[in-house]
């Protein structure tokens, strides 16, 4: 556990006992400052320091509100230890409603963290890494599918082969997660995968995971809870925030992904939902070309969990239309089982 001490980020101080809020310049554009919004939550006791960025992806709406709701909810009265908040990382793209990319430059912050010295984007991702998550032993970077991206919740971690680490970054992916998750090993494509931010900051030594729910610009408050719900359990299972941690049911761990694409272009009539048990062979669209004469059925190649259906509802040729997950049980953890409603 840490002692209680002042937590100073750019203009932002907090002392024991206090909550701050404030922005930190890393640059400039045009039209002014380019800063990352702060919110600083020291708590009255001391433990861990636990950093949330939301809005790395600044039109995923549900994953911002859940960091914004959740940085006026906890007190520090309450808190054992330290939250590090910024409830939207990319300004510019949440001003702009830009999905995936910032306006500035047109790079996707999820691709190239840690940063370095490249673009305007590079630069805040490499502010965000030096400034503020490496202020923290353990970070979650709140995602939900972006514009045109229907998903099912999840939470992943990266596996770095710091054994400990992983260990802490499979139980914090585990108690985030409503059921499905990841632990993914390095070349599998398996989120979070390298320039993602809780990526990179898992080879930095920091115990990160990526935390989805939400997507295609809606603002659904049972998106938001997921999100809320999966961070109090994290700072539950952290001894941040009393009562213990509480896992619903069974759990699902991604073993693989594959999309299954169009291959004509036209009209999308989709035939799969998110969360469906998808078959191989099973049909997932219909393909209608201009004058509307169905020109394709797509058929998922092989069986799995469909985790991200496209929203589009007109296609090219190559274009995915669902993303599944290959899924087995998740093995068990002794660390985070002890948790499962089920048990206790
Ligand atoms: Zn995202």
């Amino acid at each position: 556990m840490d002692e209680k001490s002042a937590i100073t980020i750019g203009p932002v101080t907090a002392e024991p006992g206090q909550v701050a809020r404030g922005y930190l310049d890393i640059g400039e554009a045009a039209t002014g400052p380019v800063q990352i919004p702060l919110v600083i939550i020291n708590g009255e006791h001391g433990g861990p320091t636990l950093c949330f960025t939301g809005g790395v992806h600044a039109t995923e709406y549900a994953s911002i509100a859940a960091v914004m709701r959740l940085t006026n909810e906890i007190h520090p009265a309450d808190l054992h230890g330290r939250i590090i908040a910024v409830p939207v990382v990319s300004m510019h793209m949440f001003a702009a409603r830009m999905p995936f990319v910032s306006p500035l430059d047109g790079v996707n912050l999820n691709k190239i963290a840690p940063g370095g010295d490249g673009s305007i984007s590079s630069i805040l991702a490499r502010a965000l890494f030096d400034r503020v998550i490496a202020k923290a032993q353990y970070h979650i970077d709140f995602h939900a599918g972006d514009f045109g991206e229907m998903l099912l919740a999840f939470a992943g971690y990266s596996l770095t082969g710091n054994n400990e680490l992983d260990r802490q970054g499979e139980a914090l992916a585990r108690v985030f997660t409503p059921q499905v998750f990841c632990i993914a090993p390095q070349g599998t494509g398996l989120p979070p995968s390298p320039g993602f931010v809780a990526n990179a900051a898992a080879y930095r030594g920091i115990v990160s995971i990526l935390a989805e729910a939400g997507g295609n610009g809606t603002l659904d408050e049972a998106d938001v809870t997921v999100h809320v719900e999966g961070a109090r359990n994290v700072m539950r299972y952290l001894g941040m925030i009393k009562g213990e941690p509480q896992i619903s049911g069974p759990q699902i761990l991604a073993t693989d992904w594959h999309n299954t694409r169009a291959t004509r272009s036209g009209l999308l009539w989709l035939k799969v939902a998110v969360g469906d048990r998808v078959k191989a062979g099973q049909e997932v669209g219909e393909i209608w070309d201009i004058f509307g004469r169905s020109v394709e059925k797509v058929h998922a190649e092989k069986d799995g969990l469909a985790m991200l259906v496209w929203n589009h509802k007109a296609v090219n040729t190559g274009d995915p239309i669902v993303r599944c997950w290959s899924i087995a049980p998740a093995p068990p953890f002794p660390e985070t089982d002890r948790f499962l409603a089920a048990l206790s």
